[in-house]
């Protein structure tokens, strides 16, 4: 299975995406987990580009296309390969990051920012996308609280809350779009709430 968890910057997907790896190995198969932007030597270089550089530096058309070369580096060398041989990934964010940051939150609309990743995976989607669901208020508390992740502080907090609400609505929108692909779960539920739900769900797919 190919399983990939998304949000906003501060739904708590690294907790989820830890419990759900935990759980799925247990069950006896081989799971990989890895995270985009990143996931390569390559693809982790461009992650610190694009993530030290401010908004006002890369452009967004610059910054879609560096998400998305990430994106194919990741692709080809670690998830294809992993699924090939049986292995479940688990991958923290994918194509809809892409099409929720760049797409909505800067507004070079989905059909652009889809066309240039079904190029960078070359058609690959998950069998299951997991939305944490988070208004931009709930999301900027527990960044708050959690500390944030240092470079994302550096580049994403400055954004206003109608940004993290275009992204919330963009994962919404996707999920609506293909009902069986996805899950979409009350960020603000309880650690082991979530992790339940995931997990009944999951087992329906093995
Ligand atoms: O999920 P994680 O915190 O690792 O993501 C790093 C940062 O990159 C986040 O702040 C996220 O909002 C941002 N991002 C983005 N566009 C993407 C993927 C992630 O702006 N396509």
């Amino acid at each position: 299975l190919f399983i990939v968890f998304e949000g906003g910057d501060g739904a708590g997907k690294s907790t989820q995406v830890a419990l759900a790896q935990q759980w799925l190995r247990k069950q006896g198969s081989e799971v990989i987990t890895t995270r985009e932007p990143g996931g390569t030597q390559i693809s982790e270089a461009l992650r610190s580009l694009v993530l030290e550089h401010g908004h006002g530096e890369i452009d967004s058309r610059t910054e879609a296309l560096i998400y998305s070369a990430a994106r194919a580096a990741h692709v080809q060398q670690v998830i294809t390969p992993a699924l090939a041989r049986g292995a479940h990934v688990i991958c923290d964010r994918f194509v809809d990051s892409s099409l929720a940051y760049q797409g909505m939150g800067r507004a070079l609309g989905f059909d652009a920012v889809a066309s240039i990743n079904d190029f960078a995976t070359n058609g690959l989607k998950p069998d299951l996308t997991i939305i944490l669901d988070i208004s931009a208020a709930d999301g900027r508390a527990r960044r708050i609280v959690a500390g944030g992740g240092v470079e994302a502080a550096d580049r994403l907090e400055a954004e206003p809350d109608d940004f993290h609400e275009r992204i919330r609505q963009a994962f919404l929108e996707l999920a609506a779009r293909e009902p069986a692909r996805y899950l979409v779960l009350d960020a603000n539920s309880s650690v082991e709430d979530l992790h339940q739900s995931i997990t009944e769900h999951l087992a329906g797919l093995l």
